[in-house]
């Protein structure tokens, strides 16, 4: 007999988690505001609300935070991270911050300024935010591809090359400060970016004389696509195929809460010493001295070796492997999904879900809300909320994609837990006709409004 898959770790520590009752969970539901984000941890009982910060740490990143250095300069646990960053990235400069959005701060600081456009693959919310914060556009150059969910495309994180070069011909060059390619892109379902793709975005760059950085969260998981997927990469490893992504970018943004497997931490890689130089200050003024950052020495320590485990094949077997486990069950009881399925996560259309309700009743928030009535499971919203408004005619922006996000905790769930959320989901699935109201918007922040947001069910 053939061997089947097992995972390529073995629990060490275990933590409890809480069912509820479905009369439990509608009250919770209510005091949280429909908004996921206020429920407590003890009222949910599988939480896939993100990846971020929330994976398993291994033995031996608990073993590299006992020995933590904390003195302030020269700190041995800053040249393990320096190590690993250089080793694993190409990067020979770096900036620790205390996570992804973090970095985004620090170096839009020193590039970006009010009027600027930065085009890129679906750009993320935190890198969106302070994009616009600084009164400058993120303009999204996404193939056409990413947008339709039925599309079996194994790369729909790639750039439109025409889209992109579009912006940096018709614009001054002083204008568009960089070029953000998203790896893997998380707000088009967690889709990879191509090698081939990569590297043509860095010869256009290059010709219109535009730095690219890499929005690296899922660098790894990214790199795990490019070697099953693309042509001429299934012998090359995991770490070859990084360091040769890599070599595609002028830097990189890292939240360090994904593909670093710790509950925080982030940095900025550079391969252009000036720049680095120049980020410092900004380094310094926001997150702490340039051998810190905002991170203690314990965990930077934690981040180094949780670099080296996140590029490690077995691992992103096992991680990925999980993901495409839920996405098969889902896929197999008719619900409609993004494919391919993403790397962290599995991306239900929510639009296709229930295709009954008006885009402004909010419809992946809503069906976020019957999951978490239906099972005590936490989805979010990857849709209208999210997208905030426009800043300049302050109208809801409806993204053509509204997603309910199933994301998988690394190292955390067995597959018992996904049998469990495919059955919640497929309850939800069986009385989705019933489902004739979505929810409103009572209260909202101008920007990142999703984490505060109050909501109430719509009325006749
Ligand atoms: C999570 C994430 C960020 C922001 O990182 P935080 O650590 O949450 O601040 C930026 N970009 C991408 C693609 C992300 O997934």
């Amino acid at each position: 007999m053939k061997l089947p898959f097992a995972e390529s770790y073995k629990t060490k520590m275990v933590e409890s988690i809480r069912r509820s009752t479905r009369k439990e969970r509608e009250k919770w539901m209510g005091e949280a505001r429909y908004n996921l984000f206020n429920l407590k941890s003890d009222q949910v009982f599988i939480d896939l609300l993100t990846d971020s910060g929330t994976g398993a740490m291994s033995d031996r990143q608990w073993s590299e935070m006992m020995l933590g250095d904390e003195s302030y300069a020269g700190a041995s646990s800053y040249s393990k991270m320096k190590n690993a960053i250089e080793e694993i990235t190409g990067f020979p400069y770096f900036l620790p911050t205390h996570q992804g959005r973090a970095a985004e701060n620090v170096l839009f600081s020193t590039l970006i300024k009010e009027g600027d456009l930065i085009p890129g693959n679906s750009h993320f919310d935190t890198t969106k935010g302070h994009i616009e914060f600084r009164k400058a556009t993120a303009i999204d150059c996404t193939i056409d591809a990413a947008f339709d969910t039925t599309l079996d495309h194994p790369f729909k994180g790639d750039i439109n090359l025409d889209k992109l070069e579009d912006v940096l011909k018709n614009n001054p060059k002083e204008k568009i400060p960089l070029i953000i390619v998203t790896v893997t892109c998380n707000s088009s379902g967690g889709q990879p970016v191509s090698i081939k793709n990569m590297k043509a975005v860095s010869q256009l760059a290059k010709k219109y004389g535009i730095p690219v950085f890499f929005d690296s969260a899922r660098f790894a998981e990214n790199a795990y696509f490019i070697k099953l997927r693309e042509e001429g990469y299934g012998k090359k490893s995991i770490r070859e195929i990084v360091l040769e992504m890599f070599s595609f970018a002028d830097g990189m943004t890292m939240s360090s809460k994904k593909d670093a497997i710790v509950n925080m931490g982030g940095f900025i890689g550079f391969k252009d010493k000036s720049l680095f130089e120049k980020a410092s200050m900004f380094n310094i003024l926001f997150e702490g001295y340039i051998s810190y950052g905002g991170m203690s020495g314990r965990d930077m320590n934690a981040l180094a070796q949780g670099l080296w485990e996140g590029t490690d094949f077995d691992y992103l077997e096992t991680r990925i492997g999980q993901v495409a486990y839920l996405g098969q069950k889902l896929k197999d009881y008719g619900i409609p999904l993004q494919y391919p399925f993403g790397g962290h996560a599995i991306f239900v259309d929510a639009k296709r879900f229930l295709p009954q309700l008006p885009k402004e009743q909010l419809v992946a928030q809503t069906l976020a809300v019957e999951l978490y009535l239906e099972g005590g499971v936490r989805a979010v919203e990857i849709g209208t909320l999210l997208a905030d408004r426009d800043p300049e005619t302050g109208k809801n922006r409806y993204p053509e994609l509204e997603f309910t996000r199933l994301a998988i905790p690394r190292r955390v769930y067995s597959n018992n837990h996904m049998d469990f959320i495919a059955a919640a989901l497929f309850n939800v699935f069986e009385r989705r006709d019933q489902i004739t109201k979505g929810l409103k918007i009572v209260k909202e922040a101008p920007i990142l409004r999703h984490f505060t947001v109050s909501l109430e069910r719509v009325q006749d």
